[in-house]
This record gives structure tokens, C-alpha cells and sequence, in this order.
């Protein structure tokens, strides 16, 4: 489904952003995920290569707050595989601190990776599919950017400030062939979720209505059918894949 395409997505090592990555190089495209440590992108990149050693895949892990060093790296693709088709921001924290007790840091600290290292991201790849006619930019927000959640506002605030983007910049960009949508997940099993203690996992799951938890993959089924052809006429859209949690 995405045969001669050339990818970016940032948050790539692990969860979501790797299912993403092996589901897009399954497709046939030409990954370069981005992980905010060397030593992970490396794990990851040793991982992807023994399932398949003939997948095109590279990786880096730019500073995401430095908006040139992000410039630079995503530059460096389009110099290395002439093009760049897609862009995935999937790199994102998240909180559960009570309004009280939080240090403005912190909550900027959210605001920063979830929000402004995604416009970091986009400008430099908006420039490039200009150039060559069009491209796919893709955005991982969340179920509470609809619901909203009882604890660590900069959270669900950085994930509707991602839909605001999201369609923003579909509007602006629909003229320039470039598509921006957003998956928003609801509980999905990374390594966090499925860290948590029965006790806690089970209650939450009584309130899902598909009664579990969703798998990284069933997300990267959004992000694949988002960035193929099958999609060539959807932009601007959040697309939910929780199951119905948000309800
Ligand atoms: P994860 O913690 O397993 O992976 C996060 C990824 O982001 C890693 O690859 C990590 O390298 C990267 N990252 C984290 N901090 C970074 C930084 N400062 N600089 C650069 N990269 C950094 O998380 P996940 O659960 O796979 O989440 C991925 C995305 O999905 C996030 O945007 C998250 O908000 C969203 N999401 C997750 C869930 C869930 O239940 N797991 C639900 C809704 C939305």
C-alpha cells in the first residue's frame, strides 16, 4: 500500500511509533524513525532488521525541542531518498499530575513535545512536499482530546491543541495536494499499559465498551490506510481507534 514511499515518524523506538514503523515498511515504504535516544534508535533498528533484513530503514534521534536541529535531519531525508512522502509526529508524553501540585515546567515540558516539536517537524517537510507536489502529514493525538481527563491538563490541552493543528493545516494545505489527519488512541497496550497492575487495568477496561485494551498495532492499521491512496480523499479528520472509550 505504500510502495516507493519515503517516511519519517518520530517516536519510532517503541509502542504506537513502532508498530507504525514495521507496518509501513511491510507496505513497502522507505522508513526513517526518530527516537530520542541513540542507544533506542539502535534497539529498534537491530529489531526491525532481524524480522527483515531487506526492509529499507534508518533512524535518528534530533533534539525534538530544537526546531533546527529538526530542520536538518529532515532535510538530510530528502537529500538521501530524494523525496518525502509522509510524516508521522507521533513523539508525545503524557501526565497525570493534579492541578495543584504542578511546576509550570512540567507542563510546559508536555506542551513542547506533544505540540511545538510537531510544527517544528512540519515546517521543513511542508517545504519539501511543496516542492514535489504533495505529501501525507500525520499526527498522533488521543481520546482525551475529545473527552478531556480528570488529571495532568497538559495532557488532553497538548492533544486538542494536535486536532487544532490537524485541521488547521488541512485546510491550508488541501490546495498544495498535502493531506493532515490525526489517529487519536484510545488505552493502548505499550510498554506503560501493559506494565499496569491488573487491579487497575481491569476497572478501566469495564468502561470500554469493545471491553479491552487496544493493540499497537490495530492503531497502525490507522496510520497505514491515513497515508495510502485509500485515503486520498480524507483530510482534516480525527480518526478514533479506543474501542469507543471517549464516549
Ligand atoms: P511510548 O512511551 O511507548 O513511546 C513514546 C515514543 O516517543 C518513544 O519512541 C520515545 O523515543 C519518543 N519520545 C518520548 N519523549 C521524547 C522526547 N523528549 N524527544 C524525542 N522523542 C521522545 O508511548 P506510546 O504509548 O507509544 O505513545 C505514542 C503516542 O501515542 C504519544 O503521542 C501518545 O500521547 C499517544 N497515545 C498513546 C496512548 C496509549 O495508551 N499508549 C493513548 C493515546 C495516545
Amino acid at each position: 500500500m505504500l510502495k516507493g514511499k519515503v517516511a519519517v515518524v518520530t517516536g519510532g523506538t517503541r509502542g504506537i511509533g513502532y508498530a507504525v514503523v514495521r507496518k509501513y515498511l511491510e507496505n513497502g515504504a522507505k522508513v526513517v524513525l526518530f527516537g530520542s535516544r541513540a542507544e533506542t534508535v539502535e534497539k529498534a533498528l537491530a529489531s526491525l532488521k532481524a524480522e527483515n533484513p531487506d526492509w529499507v530503514v534508518e533512524g535518528a534521534s534530533p533534539d525534538l525541542s530544537d526546531a533546527a536541529q529538526v530542520a536538518k535531519v529532515i532535510e538530510n531525508v530528502k537529500e538521501k531518498y530524494g523525496r518525502l512522502d509522509i510524516l508521522v509526529n507521533n513523539a508525545g508524553v503524557s501526565d497525570s499530575t493534579k492541578v495543584d501540585d504542578y511546576d509550570p515546567v512540567q507542563f510546559e515540558k508536555v506542551m513542547k513535545l506533544n505540540v511545538n516539536a510537531i510544527f517544528y517537524a512540519v515546517q521543513p517537510a511542508v517545504k519539501i512536499m511543496k516542492e514535489q507536489g504533495g505529501g501525507c502529514i500525520l499526527n498522533t493525538s488521543s481520546m482525551v482530546s475529545i473527552s478531556g481527563q480528570p488529571s495532568g491538563v497538559a495532557y488532553p490541552t497538548s492533544k486538542f491543541a494536535v486536532n487544532g493543528l490537524t485541521l488547521s493545516l488541512a485546510r491550508e494545505l488541501g490546495p498544495s495536494n498535502i493531506r493532515v489527519n490525526a489517529v487519536a488512541p484510545g488505552v493502548t497496550k505499550t510498554d506503560m499499559v501493559a506494565a499496569l497492575p491488573d487491579a487497575m487495568i481491569q476497572p478501566l477496561i469495564q468502561t470500554i465498551p469493545l471491553r479491552r485494551v487496544g493493540e499497537p498495532e490495530e492503531v497502525a492499521n490507522a496510520f497505514l490506510f491515513l497515508a495510502s491512496d485509500m485515503a486520498s480523499y480524507v483530510t482534516g479528520e480525527v480518526l478514533s481507534v479506543d474501542g469507543a472509550a471517549r464516549a
